[in-house]
């Protein structure tokens, strides 16, 4: 067990009215008293409808966010009481969003983004950055010479694999990923699941995949978590859906059922 949450519950202040300048008043609950494991090399899925908490869930992973109960645990120690100076212990998890791919600089090259967390985290590694800059391209499925291009030279799916890089040059035990490969075509995002899952086994590393698609967790997770308006309601292993415990999850695989059949046929 790597990550645990306990209970967490998140209420985000409700909007401050006109009168009361100093509303503290708490609004609905975003997450509601979710509790979730995260193994080892396992990849976890994260299901859910636009607004259920998912994003807010990885916000209070990263501490980016405080709970307002609740405990979350990473390697047998609590980090929900943390500040995030503590660089060491959030370094350990890292998130690839939606929208990484706007968080990379205009004016700096594919080298000076993959450069920065080396440098920051990694001092003593300054003389071969170039080369693990390297080979993070490699392990991603780039060329080298991306190393010279600016962000705006790259397409859609290039660039989430250059944040997938950067995740990965701070050589964290835990990736969240945020409807990560959301905004790519479906023969890029499979071919970026592929990269991930290649690269989660050889590094051993634990993965939250979150996503509104159930489809793309069904051969890329583990196990998979479904939230409905904050709460977790279940997690299911076996794609079966006689074992299904919640409507909800039901409503989705028979969605999911009639997709597949929608599809049509490649010659
Ligand atoms: P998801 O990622 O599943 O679409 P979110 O975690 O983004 O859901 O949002 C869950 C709920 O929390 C929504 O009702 C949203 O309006 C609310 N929410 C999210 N972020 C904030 C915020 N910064 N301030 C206030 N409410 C928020
Ligand atoms: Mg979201």
């Amino acid at each position: 067990m790597i990550l645990e949450l306990k209970n967490v519950t998140k209420a985000y202040p409700a909007r401050r009215r006109k009168k009361g300048w100093f509303n503290t008043k708490q609004g609905e609950q975003a997450i509601k008293k979710v509790s979730l494991e995260l193994r080892q090399g396992e990849c976890l899925g994260l299901v859910g409808e636009s607004g259920s908490g998912k994003s807010t869930l990885a916000q209070c992973i990263l501490g980016l966010e405080s709970l307002t109960s609740g405990e979350i645990w990473l390697d047998h120690q609590p980090i929900h009481t943390r500040r995030m100076k503590d660089i060491h212990l959030y370094k350990r998890i890292q998130l690839v969003a939606q929208d990484s791919a706007s968080s990379l600089h205009p004016r700096m090259t594919i080298r000076d983004i993959l450069m920065e967390p080396i440098r920051n985290y990694f001092p003593e590694r300054k003389v071969r950055a170039l080369d693990i800059c390297l080979s993070l391209l490699e392990s991603v499925g780039l060329e080298a010479d991306t190393l010279g291009k600016y962000p705006a030279q790259l397409s859609g799916g290039q660039k989430q694999r250059v944040c997938i890089a950067r995740a990965l040059a701070v050589e964290p035990d835990i990736i969240l990923f945020d409807e990560s490969v959301a905004n790519l075509d479906a023969t890029t995002q499979s071919s970026v699941l592929d990269m991930l899952k290649r690269m989660q086994l050889e590094r051993q590393l634990s993965y939250l995949f979150i996503t509104h698609d159930l489809q793309s967790t069904r051969t890329f997770c583990d196990r998979v978590a479904v939230m409905v308006q904050g709460e977790l309601v279940e997690i299911f292993k076996d794609w079966d859906e006689e074992l299904l415990e919640h409507e909800y999850t039901r409503m989705l695989f028979q969605t999911l059922a009639q997709e597949t059949k929608r599809l049509p046929l490649h010659e």
